[in-house]
């Protein structure tokens, strides 16, 4: 039975949300009217069955019990009447006898006439007494009293009524005492056919009572029964409404708050559930707006990275967080180098793709809980935290990090079917705690990148408190370096080169700047800056242009007409696309001869974009002029890359110079550099010779050609000529 009621409750739960409302609330309204219809039926047919028992009762019953009541009553009529009519005699007048005494004439007529209206209305009572459809016993005692009674009426009253009419006393005397006799015997019967009336009316009207009561009973119970089922149903229908509208509510207050994470489940088919889907489409395009909106918010749309902001919120939780655990962590800036000229040369669609790529490995080499961030152009931010409490093991982890990411950098790239050989450089500084602000960290960052960028290409740099001073003075530098061409301050020094037998060929220019307020100051504290800036470009275009007039003027001396100017050319001065046109300009404008002139390129400088480089370089070797490889053996040029380049020259990097006497390693070196030059029918010179033992080694391993202190110091003009013409008549 309870297994069929759940069954019965899980099938109507289900049909509820498979109908529309509508349907649902017509259904119940439905069996509302159906159970009020059977439930007033029920009501009429019980009231109409109680009262077919009452009106049998009264009608069945109660009627004939007057009916016998009434036979009875008449019957006493009669025999008071009878003896009535015998108390009022006389003695008859005529013969004056006691034995022929004579009734009261007019009475004895009258109550004969009574009599027999009794009679008759004695047998219409009884004819209307039914007795066929009595019960049996009932009917043996009315068929006896109808022999008594007939009995009573034939035998004795009829002929009562004959002699009251003729005033026969005697007679009447006699039938009225058989009357009373006859009646007495019917007495008894019509009494106990009355109480059998009343015993059947009593049973009757109790069945009736009863009746009543079960009807009662019955709409009671039915009543009850429907109330319930109702009240179920009505449970069950709000059920099926409330229920999903209070999801419905639920769903809509969590999307007021920003979460579109709830599940929503439709099973029916209902408004509601139809309803539920909307939402549920809803909530899917409402997270994915705020998906997209929190993405262009706090993500950088190329990489995908966490852009400034995130970051900031990011390093502003590590920094509390940290001064509560005590360990370190660490801000890390990466720059990409030469990325500019890729996206000049190569088109900003190249780039991107190449920032993406970069923004990739670098995302390979640090933690999920680390933060790779981009900053805008190629500039990335890593943050990691949760390294070390110890400061010298957490720079330590930092470092290692670092150079992963810059190794993962410097990976070879295909970019447009096009190999790249992508850098970076990297600044970086710890923190502990709040010791440190957001900003002052992240400048930090930048600083110490810079410094990496000064020291070499490909580098990674710690954050030391000493580089921001002197990062200030060189900004105040930069600003000054603008003014220093228009003013003057530049001066050139001409350092001697000479070869093994003490014969001058020439000099390389170096530049100084007379500054009136720090005096001298030396290109490697400038260039860098002027590199930077772009400001080597007329600066170099200035010396270049200094070198060749001092070679027209030269041209048709003596001794002097004789020598090579070496100009030292920046990276930055080189890549200018009209670079190549810049010389000739100036060799024509001055007349210079081009073959006196030799162009010291560095290795980075070549290698950086050999293509390029190799059509310039055959362009300007093509107007006559020269190149001699600086700082040679410290790059990593291949030889395969040499051969292809109209190099002259190789310049021996003063380094390896300094230690040749005394370290195998370089005295190796420079033997292979020379060895190579000879292979490739190059000219050395080595730079920075300083001692005679030094020179005594260069000449030993066949290199002829000589720059350093031990032959000059750089030197003004005046003084560079005295002492090549004193050199020279040696
Ligand atoms: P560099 O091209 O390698 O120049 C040689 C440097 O070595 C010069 O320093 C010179 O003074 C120094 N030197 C020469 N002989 C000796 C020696 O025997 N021992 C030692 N220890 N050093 C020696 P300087 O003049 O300070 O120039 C530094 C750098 O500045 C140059 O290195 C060059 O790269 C750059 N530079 C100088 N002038 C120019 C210029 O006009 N244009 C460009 N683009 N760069 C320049
Ligand atoms: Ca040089
Ligand atoms: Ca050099």
């Amino acid at each position: 039975m309870f297994q069929l009621l759940v069954n019965f409750h899980v099938r109507t739960t289900r049909w509820l949300t498979n109908v529309s409302i509508g349907v649902r609330l017509l259904s119940l309204m439905g069996l509302a009217v159906s159970v009020s219809l059977v439930l007033a039926a029920a009501g009429i047919g019980g009231l109409a069955a109680s009262k077919e028992s009452l009106r049998s009762v009264y009608e069945d019953r109660m009627l004939p019990v007057q009916q016998l009541a009434e036979i009875s009553q008449l019957m006493l009529t009669n025999r008071l009447l009878l003896q009535t009519a015998l108390s009022k005699v006389q003695p008859d007048p005529a013969t004056g006898r006691r034995a022929a005494w004579v009734m009261d004439r007019e009475f004895s007529s009258m109550a004969a006439h009574a009599i027999e209206k009794n009679i008759e209305t004695i047998n219409t009572l009884w004819r209307n007494y039914d007795s066929s459809s009595l019960p049996p016993a009932e009917r043996a005692l009315a068929d006896r009293f109808a022999e008594r009674r007939s009995a009573y009426i034939k035998e004795a009253l009829l002929p009562a009524v004959l002699s009251l009419q003729s005033n026969q006393y005697a007679s009447t005397q006699v039938l009225a005492a058989k009357a009373a006799t006859l009646f007495e015997k019917a007495g008894p019967d019509l009494q106990a056919l009355n109480r059998l009336q009343f015993d059947i009316a009593r049973q009757a009207y109790d069945k009736g009572v009863r009746r009543y009561e079960n009807t009662r009973l019955m709409a009671l119970g039915t009543l009850g029964v429907a109330v319930l089922f109702m009240s179920w149903l009505g449970w069950m229908l709000s059920g099926s409404i409330v229920n999903p509208l209070k999801q419905v509510i639920v769903i809509f207050q969590r999307i007021s708050n920003g979460k579109y994470d709830s599940t929503i489940l439709v099973d029916g088919h209902d408004e509601i559930s139809e309803v539920m889907l909307a939402l549920g489409d809803m909530q899917t395009k409402l997270g994915l707006d705020e998906e997209a909106i929190h993405q262009l918010a706090f993500y950088d749309p190329l990489t995908k990275l966490p852009n400034r902001r995130l970051l900031r919120d990011r390093l502003q939780r590590a920094l509390s967080l940290s001064s509560r655990s005590r360990l370190y962590g660490a801000v890390l800036m990466v720059d990409l180098d030469n990325f500019k000229s890729i996206n000049d040369t190569r088109g900003h669609e190249v780039g991107d793709r190449l920032l993406v790529e970069i923004a990739q490995r670098i995302q390979l080499c640090v933690r999920q809980a680390d933060t790779v961030a981009r900053l805008g152009g190629d500039e990335f931010i890593v943050m990691l935290v949760d390294l070390s409490m110890d400061e010298a093991q957490a720079a330590l982890q930092a470092e290692r990090i670092g150079e992963k990411i810059l190794a993962a950098i410097s990976q070879p790239c295909m970019l447009s079917n096009k190999l790249h050989h992508p850098a970076g450089s990297m600044g970086l500084c710890l923190f502990v705690g709040q010791s440190a602000s957001m900003e002052d960290l992240l400048k930090r960052a930048d600083i110490s990148m810079y410094q990496a960028k000064n020291s070499g290409r490909n580098a990674l740099q710690f954050f030391d408190p000493q580089i921001q001073a002197s990062l200030e003075a060189r900004m105040a530098l930069e600003s000054e370096l603008h003014e220093a061409l228009p003013k003057h301050q530049f001066k050139l020094y001409y350092q001697m080169q000479q070869d093994h037998r003490h014969g001058v060929l020439g000099a390389e220019l170096l530049l100084r700047w007379e500054h009136p307020k720090y005096g001298m100051v030396m290109p490697d504290q400038f260039i860098p800056i002027a590199e930077e800036s772009g400001l080597i470009v007329p600066i170099g275009e200035w010396v270049l242009r200094s070198a060749c007039e001092q070679l027209t003027v030269w041209a048709h001396k003596p001794v002097v007409g004789e020598f090579l100017l070496a100009v030292n050319v920046s990276p930055r001065q080189f890549r200018e696309p009209d670079f190549v046109d810049m010389v000739d300009q100036v060799l024509m404008q001055t007349g210079a001869n081009p073959a006196r002139l030799k162009l010291e390129l560095t290795e980075s400088l070549v290698l950086h974009n050999v293509t390029d480089t190799i059509v310039k370089m055959k362009a300007l070797n093509q107007l006559g002029v020269h190149f001699s490889m600086d700082d040679f053996g410290t790059g990593y040029s291949s030889l395969s890359h040499l051969t292809h380049l109209p190099i002259h020259q190789l310049k021996i990097d003063r380094s390896f110079v300094h230690n040749i006497a005394s370290n195998r390693n370089d005295a190796i070196i420079v033997q292979t550099i020379i060895g190579m030059a000879n292979n490739l029918g190059v000219a050395v010179i080595a730079e920075g010779v300083e001692t005679p033992e030094q020179r005594a080694c260069l000449e030993r391993f066949g290199c002829f050609a000589y720059q350093g202190y031990l032959f000059g110091r750089p030197m003004p003009l005046p003084e560079f000529e005295r002492l090549a013409l004193e050199a020279s008549t040696v």
